[in-house]
């Protein structure tokens, strides 16, 4: 979360030594700056860059002298100086706190719906973002993002509930968010495992399923196992059948209503499942190694997504069929009940950062947080175009750090907002263009990372 009107310094997690060169990012902001410039020439100074007016600083240095770098700037300034803490993940409380800060923020175009409880009865909480957040607008395609399947991929639920931050941060100031908004229903579930992600703060960081109380003594069942979607019985960790807990029932009744009734959306048009970790974005399907009918306009898709991530911050995530990630089914997956379900409304699950294999990287440091949430905002919302627009071919300037495309507001932009994006040419959306391959694409071709190895919870397919 950017500070404004502070300096403020993010100590990099790295365990080291008292008395060792540590990395610190400074922001200052343009009055601060005159007055820090003499202590800055003392400093190891890594980089120097510049974010919404403000300089950025890393700084590789001890704790005592990046103190001084603050202590100087205090004597020299009558304004408040704040040592922020180090980068953090948000618990339960505050996550749901940020959704409801988020509607409050533009309330005409957000509205919090309770889709549902947990197993140990907590709110499982859908933040909507459209023109008129109360109505279901059938015109409108619908696209849903949700995160913390997986209590212990903690990264996942702050990317969902980030993209919505972004898009409240943006939709008055930036045309591209504001038509974003204009044309779509646009839900947010960033906790959809509340019992599971309280746990991992509570008692057991490597918790990854809900709290279902088995009946044996044990708890859990793996909620993206537990989806209408080749099911099958693994001892209790898909649990007792398709869809029994109540967290994937939430999910399922928002997107489809089994008895004919009305869903709160009418259609869906596309998801994003964000878990952790690998730096994957796979596509249906994942139980079946044939290639879903939808298949070419999914990977064309993919590798759009795939180059604007990369461009961000240089994070090389890899596209493929879910299928391949372990080289055999998932079974109940949250994206192929989702893509069955909608008529192949296309579905992606992204592992996220890092790109590491040992349990260890569900614990992605906090530094990354930032980041990894700023290429898949990118990605987000290239997608959302993807759909709004019907084709791949949105214009993003991918070769110069297409983040820019939507993290900043082009000077261009400002000044003739009719250049929002353009309703692509009938010829852009011909097959022969998305097929058309990629010769720029800087990705290797196949994925040399070691897989990820099996869990210790008897489920063979339930790592990641
Ligand atoms: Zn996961």
């Amino acid at each position: 979360m950017r500070m404004l009107s502070f300096i403020a310094f993010f100590l990099f997690s790295l365990t080291l030594a008292a008395g060792e060169k540590e990395l610190w990012r400074a922001v200052i902001p343009p009055y601060l700056l005159r007055d820090a410039a003499p202590v800055l020439t003392t400093l190891d100074v890594v980089s120097v860059t510049e974010e919404e007016g403000d300089t950025v600083l890393y700084i590789w240095e001890t704790a005592q002298r990046a103190a001084l770098l603050a202590d100087t700037a205090r004597s020299l300034t009558t304004r408040q100086l704040l040592l922020d803490g180090s980068p953090a993940y948000r618990t339960l409380d505050e996550m749901i706190a940020a959704l409801y800060a988020v509607e409050q923020k533009i309330p005409d175009r957000a509205k919090i719906y309770t889709i549902g409880k947990s197993v140990e009865g907590r709110d499982i909480l859908a933040l909507k973002i459209s023109t008129s957040p109360a109505e279901n607008l059938p015109e409108k395609p619908e696209i849903v993002f949700v995160g913390l399947h997986h209590a212990r991929e903690w990264i996942s639920g702050e990317v969902t509930l980030r993209i919505a931050e972004f898009l409240a941060d943006h939709v008055a100031d930036m045309p591209r968010i504001g038509s974003i908004v204009a044309a779509t229903e646009l839900w947010f579930i960033p906790v959809i495992n509340p019992d599971g992600y309280l746990y991992t703060h509570t008692t057991d960081r490597m918790w990854r399923h809900n709290r279902r109380p088995n009946g044996d003594g044990s708890f859990g069942v793996d909620l993206n196992r537990n989806y209408d979607a080749a099911w099958v019985e693994n001892g209790t960790a898909h649990g007792a059948g398709p869809f029994s807990e109540p967290e994937t029932r939430a999910l399922r009744d928002l997107v489809v209503t089994p008895d004919g009734g009305t869903a709160l959306t009418d259609g869906a048009r596309g998801l994003i499942s964000y878990h952790s970790f690998s730096q994957f974005l796979l596509y249906p399907w994942s139980s079946l190694s044939a290639p879903a009918p939808t298949a070419t306009l999914m990977r064309a898709t993919a590798d759009k997504m795939v180059d604007l991530i990369l461009s961000v911050d240089g994070a090389a995530y890899i596209a493929k069929q879910a299928y391949e990630l372990y080289a055999g089914p998932i079974n109940g997956e949250c994206g192929e009940w989702f893509y069955n379900a909608t008529g192949q409304a296309t579905a992606f699950l992204i592992e996220l950062r890092p790109a590491a294999t040992d349990d260890t990287a569900f614990a992605l440091d906090p530094l990354f947080i930032e980041p990894t949430a700023q290429e898949n905002i990118a990605a987000a919302l290239y997608f959302v175009e993807s759909i709004i627009y019907d084709s791949v071919d949105i214009d993003t300037d991918v070769n110069n750090n297409g983040i820019a495309d939507y993290l900043e507001v082009p000077d261009a932009l400002l000044e003739e907002p009719d250049e929002t994006v353009e309703e692509p040419e009938e010829d852009m959306i011909e097959e022969a263009d998305i097929l058309a391959p990629d010769t720029a694409d800087p990705l290797p071709d196949t994925d040399t990372r070691p897989a990820p190895h099996p869990g210790s919870d008897g489920c063979l397919l339930t790592v990641i």
